[in-house]
């Protein structure tokens, strides 16, 4: 069997990949392979990752933005109240969230039934999304 000494490297690395072996070492075509795989998925997390800021950013601009009030003025809000005794209340605009403790009005409203607590007032808060508008 002299002809089996001299297998060429190419034909063995063939044959081993047609029986599924994977060659990581001394391969040159699986280490361009691994690298390039390597490469694509760098890049794919890199763009989730700008994805994912970009729309974080879009967010808050909106929610800085957004007056969380209806065209007739009304607060464009729901609620709920939550088992540690505080309201949890939603703009239903741009989907801001705020956790308050209930007001003596806020009560009344769960007393009343009105679970959903629409049209619940938002906190205060500092009027950035006018400031950025106006530059
Ligand atoms: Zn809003």
């Amino acid at each position: 069997m002299p002809d089996q000494q001299f297998v060429k490297r190419e034909d063995l690395i063939d044959a081993l990949r047609e029986l599924g072996v994977t060659i990581a070492k001394g391969d040159p075509d699986a280490a361009k392979e691994r690298d390039e795989k390597k490469a694509r998925l760098l890049q794919a997390k890199n763009e989730f990752g700008a994805t994912m800021v970009r729309a974080e950013h879009e967010k808050n601009t909106l929610q800085t933005q957004c007056t969380h009030q209806k065209e007739n003025g009304e607060h464009a809000t729901g609620g709920q109240a939550l088992s540690n005794g505080n309201v949890l209340i939603i703009c239903q605009r741009c989907f801001k969230e705020w956790q308050i403790k209930p007001s003596e009005a806020n009560l009344r409203m769960i007393e009343r039934g009105d679970l959903s607590l629409s049209g619940i007032r938002p906190p205060q808060e500092e009027p950035i999304g006018a400031e950025v508008l106006a530059r």
